[in-house]
């Protein structure tokens, strides 16, 4: 069985607040990143949380989390298993446009899986939904995310767009001349989700390029079943790119913003994913965003999230804005112990779960 292991290891975590007030805890400083507030209120749009609400529950979780040390970096990606376990960022970035960042903001690690609901945007853009579910699916596999087992048994055998076969399929249906048309027009699609030119850890698609047999073995099964639309080993090898896009916590908190904000991006005020399919990405989040702990985390938090193996978590709140949040240490499923914990307490202290009705100002 293809299963993802993170053995545990312990480590001792020494973080900063870089905040509004950028006081600096001790020596080594963070880059400090520029928090916005609306100017002269405490708000400005009906459904957006309170910029000071924000910013005290992201303290709060970045004081209490900072010195977890539970988890291990992924190492099935040599550079990912050198990436400094001790790092750890969270970003809120709000769809009127507030944003709070503290921590190691300025770090750029990789997307990973976290790129595969851009993807599945941009496909369903070009295709439009009823294409997509058709030729890629949403149902959970309930395996980890580089099943084999996953594509043998289930009837879609893509699973959904959000596991490594079906993303692979989702990135082959994306369209383009030539294989660089289409990475470079993923890449350009990232960049307005997060209002920022984004760009490739090249150092990180060499280190996976040359460790990605078991996605090459994805994509060959994928042939035999039909379920894969444009050349096997192009599309894996557009898909590591993808993977490879590096962010900073804030930016990725900005690609959030874009999602839970209709598709239109806050900062540009750009419309960068149809609207229309701002629920069906959601959806697929709730699903299968953190693989096969996608259950636990409904239970828990009641947010659409995605993870990715670099550490990252992105959790969307809809209309209110996006957590996002980076430490490298995985559990056993691969998503990141401290961006999970982070997410958790703050959707809890701001009633954000969107199975309850507290969540819409329903109070008893
Ligand atoms: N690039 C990684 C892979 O294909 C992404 C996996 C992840 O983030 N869960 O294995």
């Amino acid at each position: 069985m293809t299963t993802y292991r993170t053995p545990v290891k312990r480590n001792v975590v020494v973080a900063l607040i870089a905040a509004v007030v950028s006081i600096p805890l001790s020596g080594q400083g963070p880059a400090a990143s520029a928090n916005r507030a609306v100017a002269g209120s405490t708000n400005r749009s009906a459904v957006a949380p309170r910029f000071d609400l924000v910013k005290r529950s992201v303290d709060e979780a970045y004081a209490r989390y900072r010195s977890d040390t539970s988890g291990k970096n992924a190492d099935y990606i040599p550079y990912l298993a050198q990436v400094d376990s001790k790092l750890f960022g969270i970003s809120a970035v709000s769809t009127d446009n507030q944003s709070y960042s503290v921590g190691d903001t300025g770090y750029s690690f990789s997307m990973q899986s976290i790129s595969k609901i851009y993807t599945l945007a941009l496909a369903l853009d070009e295709l439009g939904a009823d294409k997509v579910f058709d030729r890629i699916g949403n149902e959970p596999t309930g395996r980890p995310f580089n099943s084999v087992e996953a594509v043998v048994d289930m009837g879609t055998h893509t699973g959904n767009a959000l596991v490594n076969a079906g993303a692979i399929a989702t990135t082959s249906l994306i369209s383009g001349a030539t294989a660089d048309d289409k990475w470079k027009k993923i890449l350009a699609f990232y960049s307005k989700a997060a209002g920022e030119k984004l760009s490739l850890i090249d150092a990180v698609y060499k280190s996976e390029a040359a460790t990605n047999q078991g996605n090459r073995a994805l994509a060959a099964l994928l042939v035999k079943y039909q379920r894969i639309y444009a050349d096997p080993l192009e599309s894996v090898d557009i898909y590591t790119k993808a993977c490879s896009v590096g962010v900073n916590v804030k930016q990725l908190a900005q690609m959030g913003a874009t999602l839970a904000n209709n598709g239109v991006n806050p900062i540009t005020g750009e419309q960068v994913i149809k609207a229309e399919n701002v629920p069906y990405i959601l959806s697929a989040m709730t699903m299968a965003g953190l693989y096969d702990g996608s259950g636990g985390w409904a239970w828990h938090v009641g947010l659409p999230a995605k993870s990715g193996v670099g550490g990252g978590i992105l959790a969307i709140v809809p209309g209110k804005g996006a957590i996002a949040a980076f430490a490298p240490r995985l559990d056993d499923a691969g998503n990141s112990v401290k961006a999970q914990k982070v997410i958790t307490y703050v959707a809890d202290q701001l009633d954000m779960n969107l199975f309850s009705p507290r969540s819409v100002g329903l109070k008893q």
